[in-house]
């Protein structure tokens, strides 16, 4: 009997980068698919350990965000459909998944973005162990590796001075972003469809009062809305708000699940300022992207250390795991009104802005004496748009252990209440709720 040799496949696996567009990962997919003359998968993994896992008695992806992840990963298996190809969604890990691939097929190679943190780096790891050759590719950042002005073992200690360096290398931009592949046809996953279900399941028909839909599609729709309202003209003045709509850039959540990239945000900031006028704030957007850089090799470069108490710094700091204290800051019951308004926000949202979450952890910090561990896990288990890098990294910052040239930020809640929120709209607000 003439037994047949199995098809070989290139795997785009899909991680935090949702998109087709400027996406260096699917480009990397796509050519190692044709240079080997084989088909291209594109693979979610819903994997269990992060969709139904737990740390410190708290689920790590929260109602919000699995929504709308969900709903990017539907879009990008629409725009993939519109290419002729599909996405594969598996509801296994990424080592799982990968195996019951290659029972069918001969699995050449997966493609994927560079780990931003210590878990993604050991799912990469487990599937070297298991035989695989894994291509990480550069794909969520501003800048690739090489271009970056120092060896990544000696980034810059705190975010001013990655700043001052990058900014100060001549000719160093983003990389224009990339366009759309063609990408090779597909056929139908083997397996029941996850995703499918997740549509119609209590996640879809959540009752939140977010306004953020996941997906490119929506995305770019709100990116062009606001760019057109001329907010980022007064962007740096806005900024600090609690609340309302184009106060912020309210970009995160796109960037998070990588809707858009970055780069995309930067390059059309610039077109802005030529049409529109270079101004603080037109730069201030920018400045801010910086920081999601900083942290993101932060991240790379801090690995596992990041998650520890101590940090990547190894500083000893107060905080214990105390529930009830725990449970007053969670629910919004601290009878610190700002704090207790930001909770109750974030709790019916997802959502909440840059200065209430500084405030709220502060809070849990020096305050409620906490470990600062909890409020991160927390926020990661109620963000929709949870980013590893940007989260741990702000709490361990805000706690001392992290990247903070002044050792931890202790803000005076009463003085911000007044200055941000003087006539206590905001705090009624979410107070009454
Ligand atoms: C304790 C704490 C936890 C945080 N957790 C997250 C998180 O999980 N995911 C996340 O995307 N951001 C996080 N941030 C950063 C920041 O609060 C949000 O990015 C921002 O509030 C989102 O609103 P925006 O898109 O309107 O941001 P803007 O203020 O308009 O900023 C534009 C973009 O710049 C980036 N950015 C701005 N500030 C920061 C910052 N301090 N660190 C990293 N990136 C930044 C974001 O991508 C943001 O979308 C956290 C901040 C703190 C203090």
């Amino acid at each position: 009997m003439e037994i047949k040799p199995k098809p070989d496949v290139v795997i785009w696996l899909v991680r935090d980068s949702v998109r087709l567009a400027d996406n260096p990962a699917l480009v990397a997919a796509v050519q190692e698919a044709e240079q080997r003359g084989v088909l291209l998968i594109p693979l979610a993994c819903l994997d269990p350990c992060r969709w139904a896992g737990q740390q410190f008695g708290l689920a790590r992806a929260g109602k919000v965000w699995s929504r709308f992840r969900i709903e990017s990963l539907v879009d990008l298996k629409d725009q993939l459909e519109l290419q002729g190809s599909t996405l594969w969604v598996s509801s296994e890990g990424v080592a799982d998944t990968v195996n019951l691939i290659s029972e069918t097929v001969c699995v050449s190679c997966v493609v994927t973005d560079l780990p931003l943190a210590t878990e993604e780096r050991l799912e990469n790891a487990c599937l070297v162990t298991a035989g695989y050759q894994v291509i990480e590719v550069e794909t969520d950042e501003l800048f690739d590796k090489v271009q970056l002005p120092f060896p990544l073992d000696e980034l810059p200690s705190t975010f001013s001075k990655f700043r001052k360096v990058v900014e100060k290398k001549s000719a160093l931009d983003p990389l224009i972003p990339l366009g759309i592949p063609k990408l090779p046809p597909i056929p139908k996953q083997p397996w029941s469809k996850p995703l499918q279900w997740l549509e119609q399941s209590e996640i879809k028909s959540l009752d939140t009062q977010s306004l953020l839909i996941g997906g490119r599609k929506a995305g770019l729709a709100y990116w062009h809305g606001y760019l057109e309202s001329g907010a980022l003209s007064h962007y740096k003045e806005t900024r600090n708000a609690f609340e309302g709509l184009y106060q912020s850039s309210y970009l995160s959540s796109w960037l998070a699940h990588g809707c858009l990239s970055a780069r995309e945000v930067w390059a059309d900031v610039l077109v802005y300022e030529q049409s529109q006028g270079a101004n603080e704030s037109t730069y201030w957007l920018r400045f801010e992207l910086l920081w999601r850089e900083f942290f993101h090799w932060y991240s790379r470069v801090s690995d596992w250390t990041l998650f520890r108490k101590s940090g990547p710094e190894a500083r000893d700091v107060a905080g214990d795991q105390c529930q009830k204290r725990f449970q007053r800051w969670a629910a919004g019951a601290t009878g610190c009104d700002i704090v207790d308004a930001a909770m109750c926000e974030l709790q019916a949202t997802g959502w909440m802005s840059n200065r209430a979450r500084q405030l709220v952890a502060s809070h849990l910090i020096y305050e409620s004496g906490l470990d600062w561990r909890l409020g991160a896990a927390f926020f990661e288990s109620q963000l929709v748009d949870y980013d590893v890098a940007s989260n741990w990294g702000n709490w361990a910052y805000i706690a001392g252990v992290g990247p903070d040239p002044c050792g931890g930020r202790v803000f005076n809640l009463d003085q911000q209440a007044e200055r941000y929120d003087p006539q206590g709209v905001y705090r009624q607000r979410w107070l009454s709720k």
